[in-house]
């Protein structure tokens, strides 16, 4: 991982399994205007203790904006937020947070493990063995004695890593925190973030990276121009865009076509696409029509297509990872 180390969180477990956990983040309705642009519109959101939650969203669509509120550094223009139960604007709220925000900034001059002292020093959080401990988490230790002006991207963020990882807190908010990591580092990255979560952290991460919410992510929100357009278990995002392929043998094509009508979409020689997440329902409508299908196959988007569609970008055909070849269903995606 980032790092050998692991860390314990304070945070108390409740062993009750009747109440549900209190979230550690919760939106409602929150917004943000800047002049014409309404950047956040309406932001609904709860994100529960120990999870990795994914914020997802191409550019521009507000993910650092809400961030930004979430820290306490930009006022909402609308709705209340919550972080670790207390409402927002909150003073203490930033120095409970580990925090990522775009590019560090660190002083050029001076190495990344000085000024990592220099930002414990002033915020009284840490002192230089909680500085040596988060360097090696954030697998900087390698270099935490260069200075900074020497520094790639990917040490930059590193360093600015083992900066929110100080104090140990029981919160990392993290913005696009990947950019400039070469995929080893990624790896590492994201290990080190299942890590944070098995420990019973919780992090709100955003990514523009669809793959990596993918990866690390327990639930994700997908945000577009400002509004929430998608939320759930990562695993269960795009199943409203199911479609279901189906093979026939060419005597039976017309027959086919037919009986699927109401949900066809393509027909590409002997191969129907169906819109319609239903296997059980398409096999049905056939066989109702007296057509006995050489295959039928669930073909389930990634979430990088779902995404995609829902942001008008162009998504790809959806891929399907194999059929069973006797007719059944199998539902083909990750
Ligand atoms: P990216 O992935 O490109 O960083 P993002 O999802 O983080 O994008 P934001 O940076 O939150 O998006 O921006 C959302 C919208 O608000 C954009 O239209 C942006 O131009 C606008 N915006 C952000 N900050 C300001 C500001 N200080 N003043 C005016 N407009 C702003």
């Amino acid at each position: 991982m980032v790092g050998g180390g692991r860390w314990r969180h304070s945070c108390a477990m409740s062993s009750s399994r009747v109440a549900a956990p209190a979230p550690v983040i919760r939106c409602e309705g929150l917004s943000k205007r800047f002049g014409a642009t309404l950047a956040v519109d309406g932001l609904d959101l709860e994100v529960g203790p120990g999870q990795v939650y994914g914020f997802l969203g191409p550019n521009g669509a507000g993910k650092t904006t809400t961030i930004r509120m979430l820290l306490g550094l930009v006022a909402p223009s609308g709705g209340r937020a919550w972080v670790e139960g207390r409402e927002l604007p909150d003073a203490s709220v930033a120095a409970m947070v580990g925090s990522m925000i775009e590019e560090p900034a660190f002083y050029p001059w001076m190495t990344g493990r000085a000024n990592l002292e220099l930002f414990g020093a002033i915020s009284r959080r840490a002192d230089r063995a909680t500085v040596a401990e988060a360097l090696g988490w954030a697998g900087a230790d390698s270099f935490a004695d260069r200075k900074v002006k020497t520094y790639s991207q990917g040490m930059r963020q590193r360093i600015g890593l083992a900066d929110a990882l100080m104090g140990r807190p029981r919160l990392l908010v993290l913005d696009e925190p990947t950019n400039g990591l070469d995929p080893a580092g990624i790896r590492e990255f994201r290990e080190l973030l299942r890590g944070f979560a098995a420990d019973g952290g919780t992090v709100f991460v955003s990514s523009h990276l669809l793959a990596e919410v993918e990866h690390v992510c327990d639930r994700a929100a997908v945000i577009v121009r400002g509004r929430l357009v998608e939320e759930g278990p990562v695993a269960t995002l795009g199943a409203a865009g199911r479609k279901v392929r189906v093979e026939v043998l060419p005597p039976d094509l017309t027959a086919a076509q037919d009986a699927l009508a109401r949900w066809l979409v393509a027909v590409d020689g002997t191969t129907l696409l169906v819109g319609h997440g239903s296997g059980r329902e398409v096999n049905a409508a056939l066989v109702g029509a007296g057509v006995v299908a050489e295959s039928i196959e669930v073909v389930k988007p990634s979430l990088e297509e779902r995404f995609l569609s829902l942001t008008n970008g162009s998504a790809p055909a959806p891929d399907a990872a194999g059929s069973d070849g006797g007719g059944g269903v199998r539902a083909a995606g990750r």
